[in-house]
């Protein structure tokens, strides 16, 4: 709660200026001292972040030098400028204009989001066109924040100097870093309101919940006194959450669980251990493609898994070998536009036909492999000949790095999504030819039920509580654990505490999630015994529909256990 900061947005001229021909080499020059400038400043600023907040945070100016160097940024703009004689500001803007329409064509959120740090740069060198110092921004401290977008060099720099009260954007997901780093830095945040800078003036008292995602503006007194309620019920819902987090994973009879991380970025680390993450149970390894424009080198990768394992230790870091194609194209991949994406030349599909990147792979997380702690996941097998592949490939390299004389884990297990129905039909098949499995629901949800997970016209009949799921889950755990295999979910239905207590009475021992959610399921799995959840998801498998099991569900365990729930609400 506090009154509003309102930031001016950076924009773009539309005006179009040329110069004369004989100028250009002059404008040529004025574009290279802005990019010496800019460099400056990401420098400068790369080390401010670092010495405020720590590495992980100041890790995006890496990102942001590489743009711009980038040499096909680069040709872009002195192109324009030598051949339509256009002035620096009308280069830059045309450049952002292509690379907006680029990332426009991306459907996958967190990829798309990442068009933010194109525009960051390019900004920075339009303004060092005019200025040869930027301004040091307005202080935003003691203020809520709100602005139509916040570029990633700017929330660094405003959030690292703490005492922002909370934030409200008109764009943005959650997965920009504007979104990422108030998360981790505890900061209520509400993206995605359209027109938060057009109804409020800096003169403004605001509410922003975090929690239900709105924003009050200038709220009566009785609201406010509602909300400061919220507020201490809030921060009383985080207190038991830290402590949670340190609590030992064990039912109320003493049965083991496991709570894991999914993580995408090797930055999230520290935040999943405090969360209370026992390993890191699915590292989506696409991420690697997205922190370069060219394709990353062997070196490239084994830096991020190296630093996974090390960092990890003793707990076990899952590497997921790249799941590109279908929705996350890559521009650096020059993948071709297919009529149905999610059908097509995705995952494990891609890499077997492009072997050379999947074998520079392998060998990447075979070398980080030394202390044992490394495990490698497939995504999307559909059938054994997929596994046979694979395993003949993870020969030939084991067997290249053992003639170089280069150490890894010879007896590193090996392990599959199950993510397609066809691979949890030969769940049993498939347990015989690797270590263990992960069940990744999002998928399996996705094409069973043929709702596509991303697309809100259908999202009402993504059911993860659907009986078709929950035979398919179930069958495929019973497969892994007839053969002695491990079994572990890491979609997002394992971050859900109700559906958390299906799997656990299905025989689920290992559960993987986005960090923020472990405490709630830890507590939920913490205060249960075996033979309720095994009673009461018997008895839920012979109901008809979703909504039964749902409500059969919140009658015998949430409200016979409302110990269990944090009370702040399920994971929508
Ligand atoms: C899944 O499909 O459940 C999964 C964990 O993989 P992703 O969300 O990366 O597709
Ligand atoms: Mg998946």
């Amino acid at each position: 709660m506090g009154e509003v900061f309102l930031t001016a947005p950076v924009i773009f001229s539309q005006r179009k200026e040329y110069i004369p021909p004989h100028r250009v080499e002059e404008e040529l020059e004025r574009l290279r001292q802005a990019v010496e400038r800019t460099r400056e400043e990401i420098r400068k600023l790369k080390a401010e972040i670092e010495a405020r907040i720590g590495e992980e945070h100041a890790f995006i100016f890496e990102a942001h030098l590489l743009i711009l160097d980038d040499p096909g940024l680069r040709a872009t703009l002195e192109k324009a400028i030598r051949e339509e004689n256009v002035r620096s500001e009308a280069a830059l803007a045309e450049a952002h204009e292509s690379y907006r329409r680029v990332f426009e064509a991306i459907t996958d959120e967190y990829f798309k989001q990442r068009q933010s740090d194109v525009t960051d740069v390019l900004i920075k060198v339009y303004k060092n066109l005019a200025a040869s110092e930027t301004d040091a921004p307005s202080d935003s401290r003691g203020k809520i924040l709100v602005a139509h977008d916040l570029l990633p060099s700017e929330a660094a720099l405003r959030l690292s100097q703490g005492g922002v009260l909370a934030i409200a954007l008109d764009m943005g997901g959650q997965t920009s870093h504007a979104a990422i780093l108030a998360r981790s830095l505890d900061i209520p945040t509400v993206v995605g309101l359209h027109n938060a800078t057009g109804k409020v003036t800096g003169r403004d008292w605001l509410i922003v919940d975090g929690t239900d995602g709105e924003v009050i503006i200038n709220p009566p007194p009785a609201v406010r006194k509602e909300f400061l309620g919220k507020k201490e019920k809030y921060d009383a819902y985080r207190r038991e959450l830290r402590k949670v987090a340190k609590w030992r994973s064990q039912t109320l009879d003493g049965v083991r669980f496991t709570p894991m991380a999914n993580i995408e970025l090797p930055e999230e680390i520290g935040h999943a251990l405090s969360y209370g993450a026992e390993g890191i149970g699915l590292f989506r390894s696409e991420f690697i493609y997205l922190q370069r424009s060219t394709l990353p080198t062997e070196e490239d990768h084994f830096a991020v898994y190296h630093r996974l394992a090390e960092e990890v230790y003793p707990h076990p870091v899952y590497i997921r070998t790249i799941d590109v194609g279908g929705e996350k194209t890559l521009p650096q991949l020059r993948i071709e536009q297919e009529p149905n994406p999610a059908l097509g030349l995705r995952a494990i599909r891609f890499s077997l036909q492009n072997r050379e990147l999947f074998r520079i792979q392998l060998r990447a997380i075979l070398r980080a492999s030394v202390k044992r702690n490394v495990r490698i996941l497939f995504p999307m097998i559909t059938e054994v000949e997929e596994i046979g592949e694979v395993k003949a490939l993870f020969r030939e390299v084991k067997a290249d790095l053992e003639a170089q004389g280069v150490p890894f884990d010879a007896a590193i297990p090996l392990g599959i999504m199950i993510e397609v129905p066809a691979a949890a039909a030969i769940a049993d098949i498939l347990a015989r030819e690797v270590d263990y499995f992960s069940i990744g629901t999002n998928d399996l949800i996705q094409y069973s039920l043929a709702v596509d997970r991303s697309n809100e016209y259908v999202s009402y009949l993504y059911k993860p509580l659907h009986p078709s799921i929950l035979r398919l889950i179930k069958s495929v755990i019973d497969a892994a654990l007839a053969e002695g295999k491990e079994v572990a979910v890491c979609g997002e239905m394992a971050a859900d505490p109700l559906s958390a207590m299906v799997l656990l009475g299905f025989g689920l021992r290992t559960f993987s999630m986005n960090p923020i959610f472990i405490p709630r399921v830890k507590k939920a799995l913490r205060s249960i015994e075996m033979k309720t959840v095994r009673r009461v998801v018997r008895q839920a498998m012979n109901l008809r529909t979703a909504q039964e099991i749902e409500e059969y569900l919140i009658e015998k365990l949430l409200v016979k256990h409302p110990e269990a729930f944090l009370m702040l609400g399920r994971p929508s």
